[in-house]
C-alpha cells in the first residue's frame, strides 16, 4: 500500500471485467482495503470461463462484494449493476483484450470495446452522483515506434490493430462524454500486464506452459523485440491511486515499468525460474505485432505517487509459483453454476 496515493476506503467502485486478470486482481486489493465492490462481467469463453469463475471464488465470500453477470452491450444489464450504485468510481476494465485475435473478429472488438463502452458512460452519465470513469486502456495505442519511450502526448493515429483502434475509439468516446457532460476520466495505458491469474493467450502465460509440458515455443521474428512488462501488483496501485488524486477532469496516463525486456531475456527468466530449458522455433514477425513498447512514467510518478515495485525477475517468480501451485486446478473443471449470478 505504500505506494498508493490517497486511499480511500469510503469509495463504492463498479469494476466492470472483474472476473479477468486485471479486474479480480484489483477486487482482492480493493475488498482488503475495505471498499465495497461491484463487480460485473460476461464470464465470456475469450478464455476457459471457468478460469474467471476461480478468480471471483474468494470475492462471492466477502460481505463487501457484489456480482453482477452480464454484458456491457445489454443496458438491463447495467442497469443492474447500476442499480447497486451509485458509485464513487467506475473502473472500466471489461473489453475483448488480444492483438491477433482482433484481426479474426474486427467486428466483435469495436462493438464490445467502443460500443460497449459507451454504453456504460451513458449509465454514468444518468447517474445520481458525480463518478468518476477510469478507463483501461493500453500501451497498443502507440503503434509501432523506433527509440524513443512512449509519451502520453505522443500521436496515436497509427494503430497497428483493430483492438488497438479500439482502444484509440475508447478513448475519444470517453473525451467526447467528459467533453459534454464534466463527467471526471482517467485513461490508463497499461503496458503488457503479467502475474498471476494471468491471461493464457498471453506470452509469459503460455511459454511457462509449453515449457512445462516440454512443447516447443513459437519465437516471432529474432527474438529481440521487447515488452515493458508490468507486473500485476503495480498496475493494480496505479489504478487505486487514480481513484482520488486531483485530476484535471480528463487524464491520461501511462502505466508501465520503464525497463523493456528482450524477447530472449523474457524466455529466458521464464526458464530460470520453472528450473526447465525451453524448446525454440523462429517465426517470421507477425504484422499486427509492435516491435517494442517503453513507458514514459514520468507523469503517472508525478501525479500519482506511482513506483512500480515489483521487478520483472521477481514478478516472473510470483507467476510462476502460481502457475505451478495451481496447475492441476488451472486445467480441470469447476462447472459454472448460478452461484455467479447471486448478488454478494
Ligand atoms: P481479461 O480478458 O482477463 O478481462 C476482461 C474481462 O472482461 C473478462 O473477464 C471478460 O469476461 C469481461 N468481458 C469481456 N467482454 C465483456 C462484455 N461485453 N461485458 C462484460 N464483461 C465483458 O483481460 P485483462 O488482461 O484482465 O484486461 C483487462 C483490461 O485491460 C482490458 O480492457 C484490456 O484491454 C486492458 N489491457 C490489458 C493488458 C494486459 O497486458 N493484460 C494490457 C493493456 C490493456
Amino acid at each position: 500500500m505504500s505506494n498508493i496515493l490517497n486511499f480511500n476506503p469510503e469509495q463504492t467502485v463498479l469494476v466492470t471485467g472483474g472476473a479477468g486478470f486485471i479486474g479480480s486482481n484489483l477486487v482482492d486489493k480493493l475488498l482488503a482495503l475495505g471498499n465495497k465492490v461491484v463487480s460485473f462481467d460476461s464470464f465470456n469463453d475469450f478464455y476457459d470461463p471457468k478460469a474467471k469463475a476461480r478468480n471471483v471464488q474468494e470475492h462471492l465470500k466477502h460481505p463487501n462484494f457484489t456480482l453482477v453477470r452480464g454484458d456491457l452491450r445489454d443496458e438491463h444489464a447495467l442497469a443492474r449493476a447500476f442499480a447497486h450504485g451509485p458509485f464513487d468510481v467506475v473502473v472500466h476494465l471489461a473489453a475483448m483484450a488480444g492483438v491477433l485475435p482482433s484481426l479474426a473478429d474486427p467486428t466483435l472488438y469495436m462493438d464490445i470495446n467502443v460500443t460497449g463502452a459507451q454504453k456504460l458512460l451513458n449509465q454514468i452519465a444518468a447517474s445520481s452522483k458525480t463518478t468518476r470513469l477510469i478507463f483501461g486502456s493500453s500501451s497498443s495505442v502507440y503503434g509501432a515506434r523506433s527509440g524513443e519511450c512512449f509519451r502520453e502526448t505522443d500521436a496515436i493515429d497509427q494503430p497497428l490493430s483493430p483492438y488497438a483502434a479500439s482502444k484509440v475509439a475508447g478513448e475519444a468516446i470517453c473525451y467526447a462524454y467528459h467533453h459534454t457532460t464534466k463527467m471526471p476520466v482517467v485513461c490508463l495505458r497499461f503496458f503488457t500486464v503479467f502475474g498471476p491469474r494471468q491471461r493464457p493467450d498471453l506470452a509469459i502465460r503460455k511459454f511457462a506452459n509449453l515449457i512445462d509440458q516440454g512443447k516447443s515455443i513459437d519465437v516471432y521474428g529474432d527474438g529481440t523485440s521487447k515488452r515493458d512488462y508490468t507486473f500485476v501488483g503495480d498496475i493494480v496501485s496505479g489504478i487505486i491511486s487514480s481513484m482520488s488524486y486531483e485530476s484535471p477532469g480528463f487524464d491520461v496516463i501511462n502505466l508501465g515499468r520503464s525497463e523493456p525486456v528482450i524477447l530472449k531475456e523474457m524466455i529466458a527468466t521464464i526458464e530460470k525460474a520453472m528450473g526447465k530449458k525451453a524448446k525454440l522455433v523462429q517465426k517470421p514477425v507477425q504484422m499486427a505485432d509492435m516491435p517494442y513498447t517503453y513507458a514514459a512514467i514520468d507523469k503517472a510518478r508525478q501525479v500519482l505517487g506511482y513506483k512500480p515495485e515489483t521487478s520483472f525477475e521477481a514478478g516472473v517468480e510470483q507467476f510462476v509459483a502460481w502457475f505451478l501451485k495451481n496447475k492441476e486446478e488451472i486445467q480441470s473443471e469447476i462447472p459454472l453454476t448460478s452461484a455467479l449470478e447471486v448478488i454478494h
